[in-house]
């Protein structure tokens, strides 16, 4: 039995806050707005996991009104979510997410970010593909504004 989930996320790019994808800081003059650390890879990541077993979304999860989620390091919010999908029976089948970034340049950051949420969800980097691309300049993530991310997912039971 495989499931397919599909996750999307968009956090605005802004002055003052750390630049944080798949758990690494990343040096730019800018960094994303969020409750959390903002980390918009990991968030689609979970999106699309939980989404895979119709578990609702990390809104529902992890509100942003609760306190207890401010700045945290969403990597952890990852780990909560393997261990749900595993509790439902499911293991990962692999991973594939694109973010959606004109600035900074991220190709020599993504190994990092591939092993940081391999070893938190605790499956062979082989299973976690994390891609990076531009919208030549057009619209919000092509004028600076923000970064979006999709991802997708397969889950297979156990
Ligand atoms: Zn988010």
């Amino acid at each position: 039995m495989i499931r397919i989930g599909h996750g999307y996320d968009v956090h605005r790019l802004v002055q003052g806050r750390k630049l944080i994808l798949g758990g690494v800081q990343i040096p730019f003059e800018k960094g994303l707005l969020g409750h959390s650390d903002a980390d918009v890879l990991t968030h689609a990541i979970m999106d699309s996991l939980l989404g895979a077993l119709a578990l609702g979304d990390i809104g529902k999860h992890f509100p942003d009104t609760d306190e207890k989620y401010k700045g945290i390091d969403s990597l952890k919010l990852l780990a909560y979510v393997c261990d749900l999908i595993s509790k439902n029976g499911y293991g990962i089948g692999n991973i594939d997410s694109t973010i959606i970034c004109q600035r900074p340049k991220l190709s020599s950051y993504i190994e990092s970010m591939r092993e940081n949420i391999a070893k938190v969800c605790n499956v062979d980097i082989s299973k976690v593909s994390v891609k990076a691309t531009t919208e030549e300049s057009l619209g919000f993530t092509g004028e600076g504004l923000g970064i979006s991310v999709h991802s997708v997912c397969t889950l297979v039971k156990f």
